[in-house]
């Protein structure tokens, strides 16, 4: 989530949820879930959704010179745990609203394939009924990759069920620091042995959530104290660092995932989900949290619906989705992309870069997905404030 934008002032309002309200304050007993992978029948809390590929991988003794395929609309953190056991990732097409194209896996299956990895992009899911069929008969392991999807369901099967694996990246559902899950309805995972996270960075889980909460002005005058206390946040996690932990080889300052990079760092592949992230997501409502997503898009959605030089990618929000964000087709986007960044608009842009193997022959659609798709977030933590400044100001820049 990080690419270019070191060059652009940090975003005026959050990209991802940020900590709105204190967790343990939310009464969530009683209440039914909704949809969601923590469903599923066997699951384990990790460190990323990256790590969840490696570990379901592993699980399903995928070796060198296997082939996985990946779709061609991905990010490199889908492709590295492939290449990280020296199997080989084969890209399929996805059509120009990033569905999966069946024919083109169906040419591309051979004796060496493995495993498949699908995703189901901005929340939207993707029919896998055909897709198990084939998986199945070839005995292909099938992997959900639910990163956009940690909610939802279709026609009345509930989002990471069909696949034999699936995974999800929790921060970027959640307001917290690290977190992934690994899911499964048929295999019982419990051979996969997770170590927990470091004492200090669990520490650093816990500075890192409330400072980009205070960072973006939650919690009122409470907000403001720990703003201040937290100043000094950068000095003391660095005195802490050095004092517990002076030779350790960066295991205690964290993955790369929980820093917005695309790195697979093989210590963090065996760690469970952080106590602070862990808890936040317990105390979480989540029928709050799908309610106000759905709503949030809508608004976006409607907002956007009449502008020239932009469309909504998908033209209806199914029943069961619950979107990550709100994916906007920019007809120019060169125009625009700068400005809207430097106007502090958060902007997410999903497969900005794609595998050299991947070009206008090898999948035209990811190419333009890739070019043309500006994701806006439509999170839970949105204030109705954040929200109308930030239509406002597409709209502004649109419109020029
Ligand atoms: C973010 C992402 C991942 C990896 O998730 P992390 O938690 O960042 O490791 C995998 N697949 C897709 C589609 C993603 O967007």
């Amino acid at each position: 989530m990080n690419g270019t934008s070191t060059t652009f002032p940090p975003p005026r309002i959050p990209l991802s949820p940020v900590l709105s309200r204190f967790p343990m304050m939310t009464n969530v007993q009683g209440k039914q879930p909704p949809p969601s992978l923590l469903a599923a029948k066997y699951k384990r809390h990790i460190s990323s959704g990256r790590a969840g590929i490696a570990l379901a991988l592993e699980s399903a003794n995928i070796v060198a010179g296997d082939e996985v395929l990946i779709p061609a609309y991905h990010t490199d953190s889908m492709i590295a745990p492939v290449r990280r056991i020296g199997a080989t990732p084969i890209f399929y097409k996805v059509g120009p609203d990033a569905k999966i194209d069946l024919d083109d896996i169906k040419i591309k299956v051979n004796t060496r394939t493995k495993a498949l990895l699908v995703t189901h992009y901005f929340g939207f899911m993707q029919d896998l009924t055909l897709l198990k069929t084939v998986c199945n008969t070839r005995k292909i392991t099938l992997i959900e990759d639910c990163a956009h999807t940690f909610f939802g369901s279709i026609n009345g099967k509930i989002v990471g069920q069909i696949g034999d694996y699936a995974i999800a990246s929790s921060m970027k559902f959640f307001p917290i620091y690290d977190g992934g899950l690994l899911v499964s309805q048929s295999c019982p995972l419990n051979s996969i042995q997770l170590d927990t996270p470091p004492f200090v960075f669990q520490v650093k889980a816990i500075l890192n959530i409330l400072g980009k909460a205070t960072e973006y002005r939650r919690f009122g005058l409470l907000g403001k104290l720990l703003r201040v206390l937290l100043a000094g946040q950068a000095i003391l996690w660095r005195r802490i660092k050095t004092s517990v932990n002076s030779n350790d080889s960066g295991i205690s300052s964290g993955p790369a995932s929980a820093d917005g990079g695309y790195g697979l760092d093989e210590n963090w592949i065996n760690k469970s989900t952080s106590w602070p992230s862990k808890k936040i997501i317990e105390h979480t409502d989540l029928d709050q949290l799908v309610r106000t997503r759905r709503k949030n898009y809508q608004t976006i959605h409607n907002a956007l619906l009449n502008i020239t030089g932009c469309h909504p990618l998908y033209a209806t929000l199914p029943d069961g989705a619950v979107p990550l964000v709100c994916p906007i087709y920019i007809d120019d986007p060169h125009k625009h992309f700068v400005k809207l960044k430097q106007l502090g608009v958060p902007i997410w842009r999903f497969g900005e870069y794609l595998d050299d193997e991947v070009d206008i022959e090898l999948c035209k659609n990811s190419v333009e997905l890739s070019a043309h798709i500006f994701q806006f977030p439509c999170h839970q933590e949105l204030s109705d404030n954040e929200l109308d400044w930030m239509i406002q100001t597409i709209r502004t820049q649109l419109e020029q």
